[in-house]
Formats: C-alpha cells, structure tokens, sequence
C-alpha cells in the first residue's frame, strides 16, 4: 500500500474540486478527453458492503468489488483550475468543479507541492539540534556549568494534580514514634513526566493532531506509560469528549475562549474526567497582539467545534475581563475547578519570564490548595514549535526559569 503522509495534496487542498455524480455518469470518457490540463482521470475504487441476515440479524460482510470513477488529478502540476470545459462536455450533467472554500493551494503551490514545513527542529539537518542536546537530569550543567553539577543536579518531574490528603500520605508512624517515608512516592495524586505540548486541532491539522491522540491513549494503554496531551487552544472533537479517552487530555482554556462553548456543552456526556485543566495566559509563542488562525484554516470541523463562522480567528494577547486580567483569570480558575467538583487539577501556564518566580511563589502559597500545577512554556521564538534559528538565539527561556522556580 502507498505511504500516507500526514501532508499529502487531496482533493480537499485544491482550489477547485471536481464534483462527479455517479448515479448520472454513463463512463462514455468525453470529459476526461476534453480536459486539457488533465485533472481528471478514469480511475477504479474498491467497494464492500454489509448485509444482515437470519432471523437476529447478524451482520454478514458482504462481496468486494471494483468499479470505474472519474477521479480528480491531486497533483501540483495538474490540478483543476474549474475552467468548466468538462461539465459544458458532459452530455448528462454528471461533472461539473466547485470552488473549494477550504483550499489550501497558497501553501502548497508556494512549496511547489512538497509537504508543508511546519517549522521547528524538524525542519532542518543541522548536527548540534539544540533541545536534543539537553540532558534533563543535569540541568544544571548546561545552565551554569561552573557550578558543582551533584549539588545542583535534579530531575523533572513535572508534578501536575492535587496534593494528596493526610491519610493517603505513604507515610506511617513507626514504634519509637518517628515517621517513615513507605514508598518513594511524590506527594501528588497524578505525575506525568510527558505531555505532549499545546498544539490545537485548528493550528496542527486534524490528522497530525488526531494521530497525536492516538498515540497518548495507545502508550497509556498498550505500554502503561502515563503520557498526557495538552489539547491546545480550540477545543477538540465532540467524539473525543464524550469517549473514555478523555482521561488522557489537558483542556486548555486560553484568551480566545475557543471551544468551551462546546467542552460546557459536552460535561453531562462526558464518561469520564479529562486529565486536568490548563489555563492558558496570554501568548507565549506568539506575543505582540496575539494569535492569528488564518480564515483559510478554519475548516467546517474547526468551525464546528469553535462554533465560529469562516473568518479570521484572533486570540487575543491576553484575558479580557470587566475589570483586569487577574480577575478574568481568577474566576476562571475558581469556576473550572467549580466545575468539576474540584476532582479536576486545575493549572496555570505562562511564557518565562521575570515574574515567572513570582508567579509560582504566590501559586505555591495557594492559601486553599487548590492549584493543580504550573506550566512554563516558551517566549518570542523560545517555544519548541519555533524555528531552529530562534532556538539557537534566543536562547532557552523555559530551561533557565524553571530552574529559578526550582530554587524558589
Ligand atoms: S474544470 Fe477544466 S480543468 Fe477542471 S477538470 Fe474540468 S476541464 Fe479539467
Ligand atoms: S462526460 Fe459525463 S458521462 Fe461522460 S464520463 Fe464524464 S462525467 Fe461521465
């Protein structure tokens, strides 16, 4: 079977898409003789059916079979330009091309039809790749490699959930009245060193995003491994929310708002709890006036699930509320928490930067130990969805503040 890549051209890419009905097409070829930029082809598809049978009808896979289709060329070189010469052709109004709202030829005729580079690190074949050559667990060494690295050296964790209630301490009292440690355990309920970062559906694209998903729940399931994924800005597919997976995803709540119209909507349905809530704080990657998902990216899934019309979709810099950032961001805070009883670790991300530490200070004094976690992710270009080239100059934001927190 040919390889499908996440960025292949279809149909669906193309400015104009060849609308063929198969009930009226007699296969007589003129159309496709006709089309002079050969966008369209004689082509064969495989069907199957299902039929039920017996007096409990049980589902029998019927036959397989081929039949013959018109099929649009999904090619740079010979794609539609719904010049319409093919439904003037048509004796029996079978064809005709349609303009297709979502294209996204700009892109892919700019790449002259090589898949889109998304930017980051993959992008480029460069030996020294500069998050690769971070070592997590002496982290100390490449931020300050005079100091000693033992006395400095230590590990992410990345804790993110509610700190455990007395009684579930793995603590006991031993004999002589001292206590004891009984498992290495961190105090949280949930830890999970990994999560895959806050891309949404809308800026990723549906099938890079889903087969993210995919691949969270499959380590969760198959390799036990407690892997997490932030569902970006934008919220997520309506089957997603209300499947059993859901346990495996952070919701992201940000300026924009994308999404919980529908994540609201969603809760009574919802089988189970999703992994946490993120509260996203203005616009680590993308700072200045915000976030921009371009009107050609936003699909009819994407208005689906924003519940917005075709148009340009701006995410702000930051909350807008009645009276001040602060104030927008704390309801939110208590009203997510509110909203699932509490049962849900609720946290908070911002881009590193000076008052990172004091953001974390204030978040550990929590006076209602509520606070599910903080987040720190990356500023002007500092982010992993960067390009290399500001990976390696601007330096490493995230590194360099979460270790301020951790000395905190
Ligand atoms: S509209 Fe023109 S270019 Fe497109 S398939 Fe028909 S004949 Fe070919
Ligand atoms: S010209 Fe019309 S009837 Fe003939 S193959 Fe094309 S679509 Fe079918």
């Amino acid at each position: 079977m040919e390889t499908v890549t996440v960025n292949e051209l279809t149909p669906n890419d193309l400015p104009w898409r060849i609308e063929w009905d198969p009930c009226r097409c007699k296969l007589c070829g003129s159309c496709v003789a006709a089309c002079t930029f050969q966008a369209i082809q004689v082509g064969v598809e495989a069907r199957s059916y299902t039929y039920a049978q017996g007096a409990v009808p049980t589902p029998v896979e019927g036959e397989r079979y081929a039949v013959p289709v018109i099929q649009q060329t999904t090619t740079v070189q010979n794609h539609c330009v719904g010049c319409g010469i093919c439904e003037k052709t048509c004796p029996n109004r079978a064809i005709r091309p349609q303009r297709n709202v979502d294209s996204r030829w700009e892109i892919f005729a700019r790449e002259g039809g090589s898949p889109i580079k998304r930017g980051g690190r993959a992008n480029l074949n460069a030996d020294d790749r500069t998050f690769d050559k971070i070592v997590v667990g002496r982290i100390s060494q490449m931020t300050d490699p005079s100091l000693d690295a033992e006395r400095h050296t230590f590990d992410i964790l990345a804790p993110f959930g509610r700190i455990l209630p007395a009684d579930k301490m793995p603590l006991s009292v031993s004999k002589d009245g001292k206590l004891n440690l009984d498992k290495a355990l961190p105090p949280v309920r949930w830890i999970y060193p990994l999560i895959f970062g806050d891309m949404s559906i809308g800026a990723l694209s549906p099938r890079a995003w889903e087969a993210l998903c995919l691949a969270a729940a499959c380590l969760n399931e198959k390799y036990n491994l407690p892997v997490r994924m932030c569902s970006g800005e934008g919220g997520m597919p309506l089957r997603l929310l209300k499947s059993k997976y859901l346990k495996y995803m952070i919701l992201q709540i940000a300026s924009g708002h994308f999404g919980w119209n529908r994540i609201v909507k969603a809760m009574p349905e919802m089988q189970e709890d999703p992994a946490g809530i993120l509260i996203k704080i203005g616009q680590g990657a993308k700072p200045g006036d915000g976030g921009l998902l371009m009107a050609a990216k936003v699909a009819p899934h994407i208005q689906a699930i924003r519940g917005v019309p075709k148009s340009d979709l701006l995410s702000p810099p930051n909350h807008q509320g009645l009276y001040s950032i602060e104030e927008s961001v704390q309801k939110m805070f208590l009203s997510m928490n509110a909203a699932f009883k509490f049962r849900v670790p609720v946290g908070i991300k911002t881009s590193a930067t000076a008052s990172s530490v004091s953001i974390y200070n204030n978040l550990l004094r929590d006076p209602y130990h509520i606070v599910g976690g903080y987040f720190i992710d990356g500023l002007y270009g500092g982010t992993g969805a960067a390009n290399e080239v500001s990976l390696d100059h601007t330096g490493h934001p995230i590194v360099s503040k979460i270790r301020d927190c951790y000395l905190a």
